[in-house]
């Protein structure tokens, strides 16, 4: 499957490392449905809401799939965050 050139740029994540490398791959995500080239297509919480104003994850497992608006093309984020791990990879 080719990729277009929306896709070509993604910057994926194989696993995340830290609690911080799993937010600002959600920072990224906004900024990429912001830009409006990706739409979110359906996610356990609202983007803005992955840690409430206590410093509390929204959920153990935190999941969210974007598509592009362009080729179809999906890509998953998902964060385990009370054992660690997850990515942000493409597909579901
Ligand atoms: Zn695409």
């Amino acid at each position: 499957m080719s990729i277009c050139e929306k896709c070509g740029g993604i910057r994926l994540v194989e696993l995340f490392q830290s609690p911080y490398e799993y937010l600002r791959c959600i920072d990224y995500i906004k900024a990429m449905i912001e830009d409006g080239d990706f739409e979110l297509v359906e996610g356990n919480c609202a983007l803005d809401e992955v840690k409430d104003k206590n410093g509390q994850w929204a959920d153990d497992i935190i999941y969210h799939l974007i598509k592009c608006k362009k080729c179809g093309k999906e890509y998953s984020c998902c964060c385990n965050t009370y054992r660690g791990g997850g990515g942000f990879l493409a597909g579901r």
